[in-house]
């Protein structure tokens, strides 16, 4: 933005902008050089080589894209092909990078990260699978990558962990996240520790959840407390991280400005798809053992009773971490994005809106989720 700032400053020195009041447009291009000489944008060279584990997820997007457009090389770990293949044009041809690995296949994790100077580890999952349960994924995956960017000398590690991680917790999710950022800590005492509250976005897991049919049994009438927070910020605060070295060996929290129940929430997202989601509360005895069992016999995502047991617990926020005002970042409300996220969920009846001008259909940025 400083970038812009400058371009921008530089237009309304020329006279190239006739309106000085005009808000400045944002330009993304492949290559911009500034007065000072430096040069960004996703066909520069950027200098970072970077490895981004779970970049195939909500969170992944939010950052890959932040790095490739300034020209770092990103190194994507993946699992599955058709999963990664939104990220290869994040980028120019050749800079994201694609690498087969196995979490348990020490060998390619190595080849992960050999050339990188920076890793990223978004690498989560809210409930066991066949194959990995959640200390698999959150204790001994994070010890696994820990120790190979040990032994390749890598200079900066940045570890998404959660809000509420706590070796004491009542959630094996939250217990098994404190015992990976002891474990990264133990193995590279210089990690930076992030850990988000609750998302908000595109493919969010809040706001769809909430919107959906689906998912209408819960189990505390919805009354746990958090402070939701755009995932975009949290993808601005990783890129952050790596032009800031004193963000190393630091923890921050990463939460909206504002705290809300799940209940408000609810009642935004019904306001917002004009629609009324029913929620049937069931008691959590009843709820959690049918949730396991879901969660054993089903190959799709469903509720976990770790979940259930989440649902429960209300957001702590640690008071000598580091937040978001830290970085200078001033994160979003999430009020003022449900439409922007939701409004797909309308019928088509409610399709009221005023008829888009021909220049404002020419400028729509399509994909908008990508560039942000
Ligand atoms: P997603 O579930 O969308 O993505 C998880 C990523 O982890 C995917 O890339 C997935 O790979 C990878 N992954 C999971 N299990 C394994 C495994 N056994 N082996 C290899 N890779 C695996 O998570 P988000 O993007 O939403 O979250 C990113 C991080 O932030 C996670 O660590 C999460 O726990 C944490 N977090 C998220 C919150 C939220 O609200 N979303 C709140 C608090 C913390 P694949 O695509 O191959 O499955």
């Amino acid at each position: 933005s400083t970038m812009n700032g400058l371009r921008t400053a530089a237009r309304l020195k020329t006279g190239a902008v006739a309106n000085a009041n005009a808000i400045p447009r944002r330009h993304i291009s492949d290559i911009s050089i500034t007065r000072t000489g430096k040069a960004s944008g996703r066909s520069s060279l950027g200098g970072h080589t970077v490895t981004v584990f779970g970049a195939t997820g909500f969170l992944g997007r939010y950052i890959v894209n932040r790095l490739a457009r300034q020209g770092c090389t990103v190194i994507v770990p993946f699992r599955e092909e058709m999963a990664k293949r939104h990220l290869k044009v994040t980028g120019d041809l050749g800079r994201v990078i694609f690498m087969e690995y196995d979490l348990r296949n020490t060998p390619s994790l190595e080849e992960s990260v050999r050339h990188s100077d920076t890793v990223y580890n978004l690498i989560g999952r809210n409930y066991p699978t066949k194959n990995f349960t959640l200390e698999d994924v959150h204790v001994e995956g994070v010890e696994r990558i820990a120790e190979v960017v040990a032994k390749y000398d890598v200079d900066r590690f940045i570890h998404v962990s959660s809000h509420n991680a706590d070796l004491n917790s009542p959630s094996e999710f939250f217990r098994t996240k404190a015992q990976g950022e002891k474990v990264a800590r133990d193995i590279f005492p210089e990690t930076t520790i992030v850990r988000p509250a609750p998302m908000f976005g595109f493919e969010d897991r809040l706001l769809h959840k909430l919107a959906g049919v689906t998912n209408f049994l819960t189990s505390n009438h919805m009354q746990e407390r958090f402070n939701p927070v755009h995932a975009i910020d949290v993808g601005k605060a990783l890129e952050k991280m790596i032009q800031d070295d004193s963000t190393a060996q630091q923890t921050y929290e990463l939460y909206g400005p504002t705290n809300y129940s799940t209940a408000e929430i609810a009642e935004l997202v019904d306001k917002e798809i004009i629609k009324r989601r029913r929620h049937i509360n069931v008691p959590k005895k009843v709820l959690q053992p049918i949730a396991k069992i879901l969660n054993q016999a089903l190959w799709w995502p469903t509720t976990s009773a770790d979940e259930i047991e989440r649902e429960f617990i209300d957001q702590k926020i640690d008071p000598s971490a580091k937040t978001f005002a830290d970085l200078g970042i001033e994160p979003a409300e999430l009020a003022s994005l449900t439409f922007h996220y939701l409004q797909g969920y309308r019928s088509a009846s409610f399709n009221d809106l005023p008829p888009a001008t021909e220049r404002e259909k020419r400028e729509e940025k399509k994909y908008l989720h990508v560039l942000d």
